[in-house]
């Protein structure tokens, strides 16, 4: 008999296909807690994404292997699900080239006021040759200050370094020798990241430590011309004294693709602000990503119910116990 797993996301129509092929598979709308919850009791694996998924779910449950479309497993309570002996699989490197790609975008956007002045285009304003009102500031050879630089990071600080000639800053708690040999990417203290880069750009994962690593003190530390760049985790920056900063004049301004709660409030004064370029969460958003995500999942639960699992595994001292 096949073994059952809940899908809490609509999936490729192939990827579907392939779970049915190992899995007797069940959609459920994780919208509907208790539905999901319930099924959760009465399944021993779990593909989704974007969705807590809370010890109280997983209690008295069979699961033995969850699947996240994602890289980041901010959703999960990592410890506990080691200590019921869940194996926790996630997608890293598929994900990485794409939201590099909407990183740089927030960067140039932001820069270069791309929304605010197409949007000026759009109601009529363009009445004579453009003038300083308009002008945006240089990308290029300026210096990018990457928090987290991992595999996405990594992927912003090439494009910066060999794309645009900037100068990288980053900080880690461990050196990344490749970024530092082809990127000449210098690991710094993170004050010195904040007060000497032109562009701030967050990547690392959300987590007790990192959660508010961004706040009043440290926005107070960047330059007064210095762009914020968010695509981490919302909940990475203290939204309240960012707001506060970009209405003091501390920083110039935004590019967030993340907010500390999503869908952001439409009331959110970050929202009114000419100098925020706000996205919807679309870091890994391309049709050709958004599949490849699918699929790795899919492949990860498959591989992880029959035991055969090797890599993309968040809780790899699960598999010791
Ligand atoms: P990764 O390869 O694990 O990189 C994370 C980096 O952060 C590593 O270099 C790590 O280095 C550093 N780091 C971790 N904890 C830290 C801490 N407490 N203090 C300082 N640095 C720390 O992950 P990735 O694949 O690049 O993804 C990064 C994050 O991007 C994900 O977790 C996810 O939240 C986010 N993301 C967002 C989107 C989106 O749609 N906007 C899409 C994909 C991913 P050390 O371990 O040496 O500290």
């Amino acid at each position: 008999m096949k073994q059952k797993i809940v899908a809490y996301k609509t999936l490729p129509a192939d990827v579907t296909e392939y779970l049915r092929e190992h899995l007797d598979v069940t959609f459920v709308d994780a919208s509907d807690t208790e539905a999901f919850a319930a099924a959760l009791k009465d399944a021993d694996g779990a593909i989704g994404a974007s969705v807590k998924v809370t010890p109280a779910m997983l209690e008295g449950s069979r699961i033995k292997a969850l699947s996240t479309i994602s890289v980041g497993y901010d959703q999960f309570d990592v410890p506990d699900l080691t200590q019921r002996g869940i194996v926790l699989a996630h997608t890293p490197d598929v994900l990485t080239e794409s939201t590099a790609d909407t990183v740089f975008s927030l960067i140039l956007a932001s820069a270069r006021r791309v929304v605010e002045l197409a949007d000026w285009v759009k109601a009529g304003h363009w009445k004579a040759s453009i003038g300083p009102a308009q002008f945006g500031v240089d990308v290029q050879g300026k210096t990018l200050g990457i928090v987290g630089l991992g595999r996405i990071g990594g992927a912003v600080a090439r494009r910066a370094a060999l794309g645009f000639n900037m100068k990288v800053l980053y900080t880690n708690r461990s050196a990344n020798e490749v970024a530092e040999r082809e990127y000449g990417a210098r690991r710094v203290e993170l004050d010195e990241l904040l007060a000497s880069a032109d562009f701030v750009c967050l990547q690392v994962p959300l987590s007790d430590a990192t959660r508010h690593m961004i706040g009043a003190a440290e926005l107070q530390k960047m330059k007064k011309s210095a762009i914020l760049i968010n695509a981490s985790r919302g909940a990475i920056v203290d939204e309240k004294a960012l707001i506060a900063a970009l209405e003091a004049g501390t920083i110039h301004g935004a590019g967030l693709d993340v907010f500390e709660k999503e869908p952001v409030d439409p009331a959110s004064p970050l929202l009114r602000m000419p100098n925020v370029v706000a996205l919807p969460h679309i870091g890994s958003a391309t049709h050709e990503t958004r599949h490849a995500m699918a699929r790795c999942a899919a492949e990860n639960l498959v591989a992880a119910l029959s035991g055969t699992l090797g890599n993309n595994i968040v809780n790899r001292e699960v598999l010791a116990r």
